[in-house]
């Protein structure tokens, strides 16, 4: 059995998968301040049980040897060993990586890249992870920082972000830039009214979908995927999104007509991606 936790901004999730990558158990507790999230990961272990391997996916930059460099979201943790605390409770070999490509390592060994020899896999969420593959390695860069797409700058001149420049991708194509499109109407809400058929909201996901498919379009350039895998809240309501972003990314493409287009697909493994990723952490090389 292995365990896999995802540290969120809101809840702590942890799994246990067994050696056919099914997961058999999950268990989850809200996130604390860094100072006791040691404890909170250590609780989640006895609750999942027996293991040989513990992986973590934490966001932010996180450094290879298991070190929180900073992470916004996560209230108090900066400069924080958690590799080395964790590992130092239980006595056993731990892994921790960034969030997102913990959920493009899961998408890729068990999900919707299964498969792919190069893929991205992009979260829309409160703000934009990305994790990819390239050559059949996942990607970590020189120093574990690789796949922070969110802070792509898609407008010189839009809004601030909290990153302290302007118009990074985040602004538009996340769940909070569908709420931002919307002047302020909950994403949520925006997507059931497009379903229900509503113009206005329709207009919406149409210009949303043209700020995603500008991001993919952009990773598709640099990186020549064979698939494109789009996750987090937002893809709840696929069947709304997913064939706009197409469409936009079909029209963006750099010369369409001469090259094979990578396939753009919803993620299969849900709010677990992370997880489950985390848990693959030592097959990772
Ligand atoms: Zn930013």
């Amino acid at each position: 059995m292995k365990i896999g936790i995802d540290v969120g901004g809101t809840k702590c999730l942890g799994v246990a998968v067994d050696d056919s990558g099914k997961v058999v158990q999950q268990y989850r507790l809200p996130t604390p301040h860094a100072d006791a999230l040691c404890d909170t990961l250590v609780e989640i272990v006895a609750q999942l049980g027996e293991f040989k391997f513990i992986g973590i996916g934490v966001p932010g930059l996180i450094s290879p040897e298991g070190v929180i460099r900073a992470s916004p979201n996560l209230v108090g943790a900066k400069e924080l060993a958690l590799r080395q605390m964790v590992e130092d409770r239980l006595g056993k070999k731990v892994l921790v990586e960034n969030d997102a490509t913990c959920a493009a390592l899961g998408e890729w060994k068990s999900g919707a890249a299964h498969g792919a020899t190069d893929a991205w896999v992009i979260t829309l969420g409160t703000g934009i992870g990305g994790g990819f593959i390239s050559g059949s390695v996942l990607q970590r860069g020189a120093h574990g920082f690789a796949g922070e797409v969110g802070h792509m700058v898609v407008d010189p001149d839009g809004p601030l972000c909290p990153c302290g420049r302007k118009g990074c991708w985040e602004r538009y194509a996340s769940g909070n830039g569908l709420s931002f499109l919307a002047n302020g109407e909950k994403g949520e809400d925006v997507l059931s009214r497009a379903k229900a058929g509503a113009a206005d909201a329709l207009g919406v996901v149409d210009t949303f979908a043209k700020w995603v498919a500008l991001g993919l379009v952009n990773l598709t350039n640099m990186t020549d995927p064979d698939v494109i895998v789009v996750g987090g809240g937002v893809i709840v309501s696929a069947d709304v999104v997913m064939p706009r972003i197409a469409h936009w990314f079909e029209q963006l493409l750099y010369s369409p007509q001469h090259r094979a287009h990578p396939r753009l697909v919803a993620a299969q493994l849900g709010e677990q991606a992370g997880a489950i990723g985390a848990a693959m952490l030592n097959t990772s090389v």
